[in-house]
């Protein structure tokens, strides 16, 4: 079956860039592209994508598989709580009152939150990790929806819960976290490659704080014998930090440096805590540096720290350090369009630099840089040999007007709800902006009732027997 794809304005690859290819063409052959270019090939079927933009495949490297009714309770982040502020430190379940979600929630959660992270553009994406659930399962939830996956259930040596007074507290698990790294790796041989390819492994040591040296060491080793990557949670809170600090004497991105985990296929997830914040007053400590030097990248996720008042400094202080930077989404929305557009204002507004963190740079990190990230040169660009993960973006809206350039558009303008065709290994998984494999409308009723359940049971689980509305307050009051 060879798809032809018509008349866009297409984002090639030159074999060292992006490049634009006015009215252009994409051969699809199989679950690969074979040409891209200005002549029209012969095909089986053809998609017109005259006036849109023809895209690689976006790249998210932080969509958790869960509907995040815990932390954020999907789009709400208005949280009046000084001590689970996520940049304070993560959000952390009480022991006794942690029951595992039923698995109707958890297969919910995964599927709302995959599914929207690949209708708004990422056809790759990775997930370190969402609520403990059936495996099996998940793979069949990636079989269905159509994306492209790295995944593998988290681990750690401790864990986080919460007192009855509403505290903190690190608990060790006696095995260290090897099961957890045991089962890991047991799912990675078992599906790695699974549904096409599209089901593709990596660890998830959990965070930097959770795991002890000798977890990350065997990570590391196991890593490199399965030949995944791997991702985990790094310099993302103060909480985190001093930790760290307190156990190692060093901050985050030194400790991992020690541990061997730090290397090229490694994904530091937020990473926002370095040498150089305004909220860290190390004189010394290059962590930037350690990061590139070991080749290792950065999983960036701006939007979910500007909700909290918080940024990285910056996203093109980094690129100039020689950091690989990917982006990630994290927090609802899972729109990866509109995460270019945060990471380049933002970083912009931290600089106070009107004139950085430029389009071209946001657009390789969600594509070509992503995938290096992933250790992939067969993602995040359209070229032949390239995986046929395409997105085509509608711009002959009003939100857009007349673009001079387009892809400037995308990352200006642009959002998840503007995609109009998802392909992934050259298959159709949206069409027209609608699921061509699942019922959408679905999908939503069961993920608001399974969310409803969540908020009205909250009670229960919080430290302080709280509801949701006292936790975060609505906008307005409602009527009574
Ligand atoms: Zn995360």
């Amino acid at each position: 079956m060879k798809v032809r794809i018509d008349g866009g304005t297409v984002v090639g690859w030159s074999g060292a860039h992006h490049e634009l290819v006015p009215e252009g063409s994409v051969l699809i052959e199989g679950d690969s592209v074979s040409y891209v270019g200005a002549e029209r090939k012969a095909a089986d079927k053809i998609i017109d994508a005259a006036g849109k933009l023809v895209c690689p495949g976006f790249i998210n490297l932080h969509v958790h598989s869960q509907l995040n009714v815990g932390d954020y309770l999907i789009t709400d982040s208005g949280k009046r709580d000084y001590l689970s502020a996520n940049y304070l430190v993560f959000g952390a379940p009480v022991k006794k009152k942690a029951a595992p979600p039923p698995p109707e929630s958890v297969a919910i959660g995964r599927k709302y939150a995959l599914f929207s992270a690949l209708k708004n553009g990422a056809t790759t994406i990775l997930d370190p990790g969402g609520g403990p659930g059936d495996l099996d399962q998940y793979v069949e939830i990636v079989g269905e929806i159509g994306a492209r996956l790295f995944f593998s259930p988290p681990y750690r040596s401790s864990d986080i819960f919460t007192d009855a007074e509403g505290r903190h507290y690190y608990e060790a698990r006696p095995d260290g976290g090897r099961q957890g790294l045991q089962k890991a790796v047991e799912f990675i041989r078992r599906y790695n490659g699974a549904k096409n390819g599209r089901m593709q492994g990596i660890l998830n040591p959990a965070q930097a704080e959770t795991c002890e040296p000798a977890l990350l060491k065997e990570s590391a080793a196991a890593a490199k014998e399965l030949g995944v990557p791997i991702h985990i949670h790094a310099a993302g809170n103060l909480r985190e930090l001093v930790e760290i600090l307190y156990r190692h004497r060093k901050p985050a991105i030194e400790y991992l440096a020690e541990s061997g985990i730090l290397r090229p296929g490694t994904v530091l997830g937020h990473t926002v805590f370095v040498a150089g914040h305004s909220r860290m007053d190390f004189p010394f400590g290059d962590e930037l540096k350690l990061i590139a030097g070991a080749g290792a990248s950065v999983g960036h996720c701006p939007h979910k720290y500007a909700k909290m008042a918080m940024a990285a400094e910056s996203f093109d202080r980094y690129v100039e350090a020689g950091v690989n930077m990917g982006l990630g989404t994290d927090t609802y929305p899972l729109d990866i369009i509109s995460e270019m557009r945060y990471a380049s204002l933002i970083s912009r507004l931290v600089d106070r630099k009107y004139y950085g963190a430029r389009p071209e740079r946001v657009f390789n990190a969600a594509t070509v840089w992503g995938a290096g990230a992933l250790g992939r040169d067969d993602l995040g660009r359209l070229a032949p040999g390239a995986k046929a993960d395409v997105v085509i973006v509608d711009l002959r809206t009003t939100r857009y007007g007349p673009a001079r350039d387009p892809v400037t558009a995308l990352v200006e303008y642009g959002s998840g709800a503007d995609v109009d065709t998802v392909l992934v290994n050259g298959e159709i998984v949206i069409e027209k902006g609608r699921s061509t494999r699942i019922d959408e409308g679905e999908l939503y009723a069961r993920a608001e009732n399974a969310a409803k359940r969540a908020w009205d049971n909250w009670p229960k689980r919080d430290w302080a027997g709280r509801s949701v509305e006292e936790i975060i307050p609505p906008a307005f009051p409602t009527r009574r």
